[in-house]
């Protein structure tokens, strides 16, 4: 399992950072002795409100314990905070319901049972792990033993030893304690730090180390040697087995299937992807075929991508984000974003790519500019969090309104872009309204949501829904004498920018567009 830790200095970039990992890694931890200004409370929810899997370590390392100035990339330490201060810190993790808090082994016996009593006080959720951090050396096998021992006798959960590398021979000894340790009951984190302590890193998983800390990029290392979380699953890839295209080459060269490119989502019934692909590829003289797939078990789903050389998959509701964590590289719009509805396989490297934003973008920016104008966005959503970066990008501003106002607030904070309760939306004055929610889609077509009074003030208003082609929500506008747009041209763009990335070549718009309303009309 992978744990991320955060380390930024700044509330700001340390929730964008949570936000990020919680879609790449199986444990946070908050480094509360380097975030200077974020209230654990905030910290805490944003990770749950982003993954309800991952979990969550606080710790505060001591001075002594955490890498010192020089060794790690980026990484500003925010004053050593007191034992006591330490303390109360600890136990307001524990009363917020953190699976884990790290205390080290020097904080003494008498800290560690406080924190143990306290947690056993509040049902026992958050357990206890109890470390050891030597940056200047990797004691010999015998004495590392010892410590172990020293640190299991508190009985905790976990018993973390990390050590420094001096040479290559350390890993060897940071290794064996993990096979010794295993058969003793804490689980073990046993690995050495530093350059020639990045073998450990890499091997330490497969001989049952219960974490590997990643960084999400190359600074922001909380400690020297750290991989990144890419190339850490990289490591999982190669040494498992499961789907390195340099170890299977076989599985690659396989003929092509008859299924070139599929969607991936559950349900698909309704999906109007494989009638405009398949026109488009028909027109640009391509045989191959575009079919839909109900996923069950997205895992299998992409093995079976890799297996049978599909060239391409659309994702679509409800993986788009969780398909992240099964691709070997995402680009980055669809970092910044959060979500994936586009993957290129590569002879077996599928990576993962955003097409939502441009075709919102594009959209908008055939009858209006982008750039200098403010747009309400409505919703909080994965769609929304796309609709913005376009905006934001193209030098437009976002302004955030949505039905559950904690959400919004998380995706507004990352912005820094304003956020309005959606029920208050009427007091928002802006050149454009767009809705990213489900609200007015089939069957519920009498539904919108916004009042239509509330439209007057608006230039334009856009609907990504489209069916049907014309929402409530924009039968609205049009009254009220609003530029509209529906969410066909959106779908169309975002559609021929998949195939532009498939295939390099350009798609014919105007046919997809063509068969696309073509069913629409009849379905109307
Ligand atoms: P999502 O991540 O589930 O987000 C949905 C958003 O809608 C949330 O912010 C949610 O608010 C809000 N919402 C849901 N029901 C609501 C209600 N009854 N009243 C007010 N707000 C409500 O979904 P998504 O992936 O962004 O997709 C949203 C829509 O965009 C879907 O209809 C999808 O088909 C469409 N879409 C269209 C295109 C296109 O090419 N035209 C592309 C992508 C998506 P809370 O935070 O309060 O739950």
């Amino acid at each position: 399992m992978i744990c991320i830790p955060i380390t930024a200095s700044k509330k700001k970039e340390a929730l964008h950072a949570i936000e990020r990992s919680c879609r790449l890694a199986d444990f946070i931890e908050l480094r509360m002795d380097l975030i200077e200004d974020g209230s654990l409370a905030e910290l805490i929810s944003t990770a749950r409100d982003n993954s309800s899997l991952i979990k969550i370590i606080v710790t505060c390392r001591k001075k002594e314990e955490a890498a010192p100035a020089g060794r790690t990339a980026g990484i500003k330490n925010a004053g050593e905070k007191t034992i006591d201060r330490k303390i109360a810190l600890l136990k307001e993790a524990i009363e917020l319901g953190a699976d884990f808090v790290d205390i080290e082994l020097t904080e003494g016996r008498a800290a560690i049972k406080e924190l143990q009593s306290f947690c056993a006080k509040h049902r026992g959720k958050t357990k206890i792990i109890v470390s050891y951090h030597n940056f200047k050396e990797t004691p010999a096998l015998t004495k590392l033993k010892e410590i172990f021992h020293q640190c299991a006798k508190a009985k905790p959960a976990i018993v973390k030893i990390v050590t420094f590398a001096k040479t290559a021979e350390d890993n060897l000894e940071t290794l064996s304690l993990i096979s010794y340790a295993r058969k003793h009951s804490p689980k073990i984190i046993s690995l050495c730090m530093g350059d020639k302590g990045r073998i450990s890193r890499a091997v330490a998983p497969l001989l049952g180390n219960y974490l590997s800390f990643a960084t999400l990029e190359r600074e922001g290392q909380s400690a020297p040697g750290q991989f990144t979380v890419w190339e850490m699953k990289q490591f999982k890839k190669f040494f498992i087995g499961r789907r390195s295209a340099s170890l299977t080459p076989a599985l690659f060269l396989r003929k092509a299937s008859p299924q070139n490119y599929v969607l991936l989502g559950n349900p698909v019934g309704q999906s109007l992807s494989p009638l405009m692909h398949n026109a488009a590829l028909k027109k640009m003289g391509i045989a191959e075929n575009y079919s839909a797939f109900c996923v069950q078990d997205l895992g299998s789903a992409i093995q079976g991508i890799r297996g049978m050389n599909i060239r391409g998959a659309s994702v679509t509701i409800p993986f788009k984000v969780a398909v992240m964590e099964y691709l070997d590289d995402i680009d980055d719009d669809a970092l910044e974003i959060g979500a994936v509805n586009t993957i290129i396989n590569n002879n077996g490297r599928l990576t993962g790519c955003n097409t939502d934003w441009l075709g919102l973008i594009l959209t908008l920016q055939e009858a209006m500019p982008v750039k200098g104008k403010t747009f309400v966005i409505i919703g909080a959503g994965g769609t929304a969090r796309a609709a913005a970066y376009g905006i934001m990008k193209e030098g437009g501003f976002p302004v955030i309104a949505n039905r559950t106002p904690e959400k919004g607030k998380i995706l507004s904070n990352k912005l820094n872009c304003p956020f309005y309760p959606l029920a208050e939306i009427g007091k928002i004055k802006a050149d454009c309204l767009i809705n990213t929610t489900p609200v007015g889609m089939y069957p519920h077509n009498d539904k919108s949501p916004v009042k239509a009074s509330a439209l007057g003030g608006y230039k334009y208003v856009m609907d990504v829904i489209y069916n049907p082609l014309k929402t409530k929500l924009l039968k609205d506008a049009e009254k009220q004498g609003c530029h509209i747009f529906s969410g066909v041209d959106m779908f169309v763009n975002q559609g021929a920018q998949q195939l532009r990335l498939w295939r390099g070549k350009e798609p014919p718009l105007v046919l997809m567009k063509k068969v696309i309303l073509e069913r629409l009309n009849k379905i109307e």
